[in-house]
């Protein structure tokens, strides 16, 4: 069984074309701009078998098309890696396509997590890949974990030749600034595996959800990025290398 936060039957953003997306519940993260903190707690979202939400995923099949299927978000799902590999597998038997939008920060090389990894990208056409910070002191003031564990996911992805989207939540003050921008283009750069680079601008949707889940919003004043600011940006890391 899986637990299960929501999900989204017609999703435009996560992944290419019409994508079902299950956001499953439970993360480890707790970036300062998340705006589902809902999604921590592990106890938290709804159970369901990998039977129960094939079944509705199927009934969204014909909306697919040849670039859509399926995308599992979070929360962080590689909490939950056994139910994604078994959904994964069993969506592949269907043929549909399967994307895995994930933080990256439970990988590591230990023989019996990289044995769960392996396995689970035998089954995955996708990885959708946020990196939060470059520098890895910023990073653990940001998400309160090191970046270490997400940047070595991305090369392994690159050594598996499994194609990966970066996602990159742009903040200002905090990771916006060129030098920032110029040093995650240069780790991109060492990558063959990226088909995409994408700029996903902070926004202050999610700050009501933490006022009722009586949880301090940490980026109290910061602003959304400007025009320009996200115009360096995409300049910056959708660039020529
Ligand atoms: S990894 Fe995602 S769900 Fe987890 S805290 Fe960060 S933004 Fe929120």
């Amino acid at each position: 069984m899986g637990r299960v936060h929501s999900i989204e039957t017609f999703g435009a953003v996560d992944g290419p074309g019409i994508r079902f997306v299950v956001f499953l519940q439970g993360c480890p993260m707790r970036c300062q701009y998340c705006h589902n903190p809902d999604t921590w707690d592990f106890a938290g979202g709804k159970e369901m078998s990998v039977d129960e939400l094939v079944n509705e995923i199927t009934k969204y099949r014909h909306y697919f098309g040849d670039d859509g299927g399926v995308t599992v978000s979070g929360g962080e799902p590689l909490v939950q890696i056994d139910f994604v590999i078994e959904l994964f597998k069993v969506l592949k038997t269907e043929g549909i396509n399967t994307c895995l939008d994930t933080s990256g920060v439970l990988f590591n090389r230990k023989t019996e997590v990289l044995k769960k990894f392996d396995e689970l990208m035998s089954y995955t056409d996708l990885v959708l890949l946020d990196i939060k910070h470059i520098d890895d002191e910023k990073h653990k003031v940001l998400t309160q974990h090191s970046n270490e564990n997400i940047l070595d996911f991305a090369k392994y992805l690159d050594e598996k030749n499994i194609p990966m989207w970066v996602r990159y939540v742009l903040v200002p003050t905090i990771n916006e600034d060129e030098t920032t921008l110029i040093s995650v283009k240069n780790f991109i750069n060492t990558l063959s595996n990226v088909e995409k680079v994408e700029i996903l601008p902070y926004h202050t949707l999610g700050v009501s959800k933490y006022d009722k889940l009586g949880i301090e919003y940490a980026l109290e004043g910061v602003n959304t990025p400007t025009k320009e600011q996200i115009d360096i940006a995409n300049k910056i890391l959708k660039g020529e290398k």
